[in-house]
C-alpha cells in the first residue's frame, strides 16, 4: 500500500520529480538528490517496506530484485569494474532517515571503512 506522507511512495507513484534510472516491477532506481559519491543511487522497493526491520517471508523475491536492480545500476554507471558500496541503513543509530527500504549505491571514489 502506497502512504501518502512516505517520499519514496510519492516517487513511485510520480507525485514527486525523480532522476530514474531503472524500473521494473518491483524496483525504482533513482538518483539521490543529495549525492554523497560521484554515482549515488536508490534502489527501492515500489511496495512500501519501512525497513529491514519490517522485511517478511513474502518480500523475499523483491529483496532479491532490489540487488539485481543494483547489480545493472552498477553496471551502468561503469562501478563493477572498480568497486561501488551497497547500504541500506535501518534505524536511528544507522541514520536511516527515509522509512522506506532503499538500497544506497555508492560509487566513482575511493571509500573507507569502517563508515562512520
Ligand atoms: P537514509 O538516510 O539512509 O534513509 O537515506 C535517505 C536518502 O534519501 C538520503 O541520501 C537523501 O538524500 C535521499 N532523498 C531524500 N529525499 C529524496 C528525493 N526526493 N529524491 C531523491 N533522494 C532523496
Amino acid at each position: 500500500m502506497a502512504h501518502r506522507d512516505c517520499v519514496f511512495c510519492r516517487i513511485v507513484d510520480g507525485d514527486i520529480q525523480a532522476e530514474v534510472l531503472r524500473e521494473d516491477d518491483d524496483t525504482l532506481a533513482f538518483r539521490d538528490l543529495d549525492p554523497k559519491a560521484p554515482v549515488h543511487v536508490l534502489v527501492i522497493p515500489k511496495r512500501h517496506i519501512a525497513s529491514v526491520n519490517d522485511v517478511t517471508e513474502s518480500d523475499r523475491t523483491v529483496m532479491g530484485s532490489l540487488f539485481l536492480a543494483a547489480r545493472d545500476v552498477a553496471r551502468r554507471e561503469q562501478l563493477a569494474e572498480r568497486g561501488y558500496r551497497v547500504v541500506m541503513n535501518t534505524g536511528a543509530d544507522a541514520g536511516q532517515s527515509v522509512d522506506h527500504a532503499h538500497l544506497h549505491v555508492l560509487g566513482g571514489r575511493q571509500m573507507t571503512w569502517p563508515p562512520g
